[in-house]
């Protein structure tokens, strides 16, 4: 082993200036008695972790100091929350112990320490139910003390922004994690600062090359795109100083995660996403101006630039439930590029930035108010505004509930109801009383009629209909997405599937009688395997609903039959084939590069994608894309199984052709079918594997295989596709 020297002098000022910066970030006064409990868990900390190093080489403690850091200037967290995130590795990692925290720093650090504890190891297990139930356990403790998930946050936070010294195996399970759990989970808490940066930096993680592609092309068009803002920018400047606004204006480009996504969502090259770049208006005004001003704002930016009416979000009159408050428009800017504007007050901006507090619920008399959100919005306001140094204190009192995405709809009296987005007319019905939901056939939206499945929009008002002839059908859950809607529909099966099983079981208690045989159950059991069902109640149901005939049924016969019956021998288990591969086409990490491996189905790699190796149970290796939506999950939560992978250069790789498929989709048109497969085969001369196009009202939707080289080539013919219609879009299948 190589003893490394370190200069330990130089080392101490570090992080002395560490420390300093810390208390500096802090934005509340702090009492004399906040600094000296800060300063007890910071020597604490030191000392407990004084003989280790992070991977970088660095002393561990910079790591609890940049977390509490974070916690402070970031997500805006208290004195209790810096005591805690100094100290949130120890018990973990060193010796000290839980009952020590608890007499040192009290009840309340000892818990979220012990939550904090609790939930590092949940992506450790190599059980999946044990995840689950672990991080089952994790969304609990949101409800118990929310700091925990908040420290927990800045910490993934941290180490995120210091990935670059762990192994490449490392990066790939840590950085999969956060997308998979921690982003989510930061959006949902409406920390949008937060959230845009583990997006950006996982995706420099899980897509390299492309996140490499973006933030170059980002960087190229910065000037020429800066130009373009001041332009924009000037007139609605001059505007509101005119007004006597006091006001910052900033344009930011987008994250590049959303970029990504964007080019691949509607399958476009950088160039084509036009909005990559958001302004923002932020209005320093009173409370009770926020909203008038906000507007007053609008009104200068369409006196300049004429708006997208179907772009236009009020987010100020009703807030989000995670506390999200602003006014996005989407304007024409010159050279009849859309821009999309933000506008909001000071107040609502550190809202959306660091996500504070805006979402818990308060909890009343040890009742949770779930109704609307003006009682803890104004509470929350009442606190921000506190200068009282303990006021953070209060989420101890505020329990949180996570919001999906979610849209506001009206009944016909004007009231309104939020809705999960994609919520449907029935999911509307079930919301407002089940007896609705089950003998809803329809919906006037707006005064025009709708049926069930349709899908309800942002201030949409919705009269339902209903008949009493009305009965459920099971299609139905294919379509709602509210679990209201979901278990009042089952239940509703599962009630009427009882009372035919109890039906099914009188009439065959009857047919035995009348056939002078025993009712018992291993005849039951011939019975159900005569039939090949599964269980006696399936067996029942099928009796009642006449699904088999019973005047037919002769059970002495069936009985007889089947005990003469010879036990079914199983066929032997066929191996699936595998595509004959190039065995050269894939080079695997050094250490597995002998491994056998296949390509996942679930995402087809071909050449150019960036790929990654996953060792199944007896399968060998599984060669899946960084992007695949299965491989966020495989990789966070079996790290240990992932090992890198990537494209070999040889000559064999290039004339082997892989299999892809691709989605085409848009309006139906004379001919629409030979236009797709003459570009593919007569003008790209690509071999086709398949093609299968369903046309449905005036729609259609075709599944395309093909044989190619890479993902240049099948770029090439996705924009070849696209090109020779404007209403046809092309998909890479795939990727969701
Ligand atoms: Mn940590």
């Amino acid at each position: 082993m190589v003893h490394k020297e370190f200069d330990l002098e130089a080392e101490n000022k570090v992080i002395v200036k560490a420390y300093r910066s810390l208390l500096k970030s802090i934005r509340r006064a702090l009492t004399k008695e906040d600094r000296s409990k800060i300063r007890e868990a910071f020597q604490l900390s030191l000392e407990a972790h004084k003989n280790m190093r992070r991977k970088s080489g660095e002393p561990y403690i910079l790591h609890p100091l940049a977390v509490a850091q974070i916690c402070a200037e970031e997500i805006g967290l208290g004195v209790t929350s810096v005591i805690c995130a100094l100290l949130h590795d120890t018990v973990e990692d060193t010796d000290i112990t839980l009952d020590f925290i608890k007499l040192k720093f009290g009840e309340k650090v000892a818990r979220i320490i012990d939550g904090l504890t609790k939930i590092s190891g949940v992506f450790d297990q190599p059980d999946r139910s044990i995840q689950a139930e672990n991080f089952k356990k994790m969304l609990l403790t949101l409800s118990d003390d929310v700091r925990v998930i908040l420290i927990k946050l800045a910490d993934r936070m941290h180490n995120m922004r210091t990935l670059d010294s762990m192994s490449p195996k490392s990066q790939l399970k840590i950085a999969s994690e956060t997308a998979y759990v921690y982003a989510p989970l930061a959006h949902r808490l409406g920390l949008y600062a937060v959230k845009s940066e583990l997006e950006d930096l996982s995706t420099k993680y899980l897509q390299a090359e492309n996140y490499v592609f973006v933030k170059n092309k980002l960087n190229e068009t910065k000037v020429q795109r800066n130009k373009y803002i001041r332009n924009f920018i000037e007139p609605i400047h001059e505007d509101m100083s005119t007004e006597g606004f006091k006001f910052e204006i900033k344009g930011r480009p987008k994250s590049i995660h959303s970029i990504l996504n964007k080019m691949k969502k509607q399958n476009v090259s950088f160039e084509e996403v036009y909005d990559l770049f958001a302004i923002r208006i932020i209005v320093d005004t009173a409370d009770d101006r926020e909203k008038s001003d906000c507007w007053k704002v609008y009104s200068i930016v369409t006196d300049h630039y004429t708006p997208n009416p179907d772009r236009l979000r009020d987010w100020v009159s009703t807030p989000k439930a995670n506390g999200y408050e602003s006014l996005h428009t989407t304007v024409m800017g010159p050279k009849g590029r859309w821009v999309e504007v933000q506008i909001r007050s000071k107040r609502m901006d550190e809202i959306a930035e660091k996500g504070f507090a805006a979402h818990w619920k308060y909890k009343d008399n040890g009742q949770v108010q779930d109704n609307g959100l003006e009682g803890w919005l104004a509470r929350v306001r009442e606190i921000l505004e506190s200068p009282d140094s303990n006021a953070m204190e209060f989420l101890d009192d505020f329990k949180l509930a996570l919001y999906s995405e979610e849209i506001f709809v009206f009944t016909p009296k004007g009231e309104l109801r939020k809705l999960p987005a994609g919520s449907t007319i029935l999911d509307f019905a079930f919301d407002i009383h089940t007896d609705l939901g089950l003998k809803c056939i329809g919906a006037k939206l707006n005064n025009k009629l709708v049926p069930l499945n349709h899908e309800l929009n942002n201030g949409d008002q919705v009269e339902i209909i209903s008949s009493g002839k009305q009965k459920p059908h099971e299609d139905w859950l294919d379509f709602v997405v509210t679990a209201k809607a979901k278990s009042r529909i089952r239940e509703y099966f599962k009630q009427l599937r009882l009372k035919a099983s109890a039906m099914g079981k009188e009439i065959l208690e009857r047919k035995f009688k009348n056939a002078k045989i025993t009712f018992t159950s291993e005849a039951l059991t011939s019975l159900v395997k005569y039939y090949k069902l599964k269980t006696v109640s399936d067996l029942y149901y099928q009796v009642a609903n006449e699904i088999i005939d019973r005047t037919k049924m002769d059970i002495e016969a069936i009985l007889l039959a089947e005990k003469t019956k010879l036990p079914e021998i199983p066929a032997p288990a066929k191996n699936k084939p595998t595509p004959a591969l190039p065995n050269d086409a894939v080079i695997l990490s050094e250490n597995e590069a002998n491994l056998e491996y296949g390509f996942a189905r679930c995402c087809s790699p071909i050449p150019g994608d960036d790929i990654f190796g996953f060792v199944t149970v007896g399968e060998g290796v599984k060669i899946h894309r960084t992007s695949c939506p299965n491989a966020v999950a495989l990789m966070s939560n079996y790290g240990y199984r992932i090992i890198k992978a990537k494209w070999a250069n040889s000559e064999n790789v290039q004339q082997k052709a892989f299999l892809s498929s691709i989605k085409v989709s848009g309006i139906d048109s004379v001919g629409i079918v030979s236009i797709i497969t003459d570009i593919i085969s007569k003008q790209l001369q690509i071999n086709m594997k398949s093609i299968s196009i369903n046309s449905q009202e005036g729609m259609f939707e075709g599944n395309i295989v093909l044989e190619v080289h890479d993902t240049r080539q099948l770029e090439n013919i996705m924009s070849s596709i696209k090109s020779s219609s404007e209403l046809i879009s092309v998909n890479r299948v795939d990727l969701s």
